[in-house]
């Protein structure tokens, strides 16, 4: 069976004191009123990550993951944190390849495909990103766009390792803009995605790949969104600011 998850992307929110006033709502809400059913990831910026990881109790379905890593374990990258560093300090899951990172930061789905394996090395779950931009949702071809951005940076990998990675598809014209996919959007985009894994490692495989949906996803939407069949939780950026709405979210299934 997948594993239904709900990932908080805090992006580069929130103080000090607002990063753990946050995850400790989330932690003491998680506790009271879900089931082990759900797992939950909150992903802060880097600064916070320890912080919030000393409020995580160790019984609990709930996750440290970062935004970010670079390839190389160590080496002069000013700037830049590893994997190592990340999986040092006790993080679980690494988001990989994020459309602001894709754009704002020029990320390849070549370097994109080193993250991963940096992640898959420490032992950690990368969670990666794909997606199409506006114009190829109404002039291009999605499926083409977002199945190469899968063959380009994660086919390379060994069924072992491919069996770990959690895809968050995140249409870029839905993330941060209040415009979600319609569940059926949703779901054929999913579907296609799960069949082109299959194509590449087989059903047994595929179909035990967690596939997230990103895009202006919040309490209103998610049980929509989440009941559908390949649709296996969520990857939130805005609404994860918010405990309530966080954990709302993750009561969708
Ligand atoms: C995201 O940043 O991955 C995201 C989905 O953002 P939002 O929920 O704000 O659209």
């Amino acid at each position: 069976m997948r594993k239904n998850i709900v990932a908080g992307n805090w992006k580069m929110n929130k103080d000090h004191e607002g990063a753990l006033s946050l995850t400790s709502e989330v932690v003491h809400m998680a506790g009271d009123e879900l089931t082990d059913d759900v797992t939950l990831v909150i992903i802060p910026p880097f600064p916070f990550l320890k912080p919030v990881s000393s409020l995580l109790p160790e019984e609990s379905h709930v996750f440290l993951g970062a935004q970010n890593c670079h390839w190389e374990n160590s080496g002069a990258f000013t700037g830049e944190v590893s994997a190592s560093m990340l999986a040092s300090i006790g993080v679980e899951y690494v988001v990989i390849g994020h459309s602001e990172r894709r754009e704002y930061f020029s990320e390849t789905n070549e370097q994109l495909a080193r993250k991963v394996d940096a992640v898959l090395n420490q032992g950690m779950i990368p969670i990666f990103c794909c997606g199409e931009p506006l114009e190829i949702r109404e002039h291009g071809d999605p499926y083409q766009y977002v199945t190469k951005q899968l063959t380009e940076s994660i086919f390379h990998l060994e069924e072992n390792e491919m069996a770990k990675v959690v895809i968050a598809y995140e249409p870029i014209w839905a993330i941060g803009t209040g415009k979600t996919a319609t569940s059926d959007q949703a779901q054929y985009m999913h579907a296609a995605l799960r069949k082109h894994i299959e194509e590449r490692y087989g059903k047994d495989l595929s179909s035990r790949i967690s596939i997230l949906y990103g895009g202006s996803c919040k309490p209103s939407n998610a049980p929509d969104l989440f009941s559908c069949e390949d649709v296996d939780g969520g990857l939130i950026g805005g609404a994860s600011l918010s405990s309530r709405d966080f954990v709302d979210i993750a009561k969708s299934f």
